[in-house]
């Protein structure tokens, strides 16, 4: 065989996407530690609670990518809905837009 499906693609992302889960999850127990250790204010507890939110929030958007892996909606494009290309799904998993629709990445537009 020498085509590989995108659906061979998108069974290593989910890998991928499990193992990013489970590393933001470890992240977010370590925080949580840290966080207890720490005195009550100052600069030390809002960088960790930065840190916290976000993991809290990379959770929750592989949470979504995993769920919509299940449903066989994983990786079409939530602004022009084509399929996001591999390897831009490969650099941001979770992402629901692609390259031409992400903000800040208006360059290169659809013709
Ligand atoms: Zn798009």
């Amino acid at each position: 065989m020498y085509v590989v499906s995108r659906r061979d693609d998108l069974a290593v992302l989910r890998i991928a996407l499990e193992e990013q889960y489970e590393r933001h999850r470890t992240q977010l127990a370590l925080l949580a530690r840290q966080t207890r250790r720490l005195p009550g204010d100052g600069a030390d507890v809002a960088a960790t609670s930065a840190l916290a939110a976000a993991s809290r929030r990379a959770l929750g958007d592989i949470a979504r990518a995993l769920h919509y892996l299940e449903q066989g909606r994983y990786g079409t494009c939530a602004g022009c809905r084509r399929d996001i290309p591999i390897e831009e799904l490969a650099r941001r998993p979770s992402t629901r837009l692609c390259g031409t629709c992400r903000p800040g990445a208006r360059r290169q537009r659809h013709p």
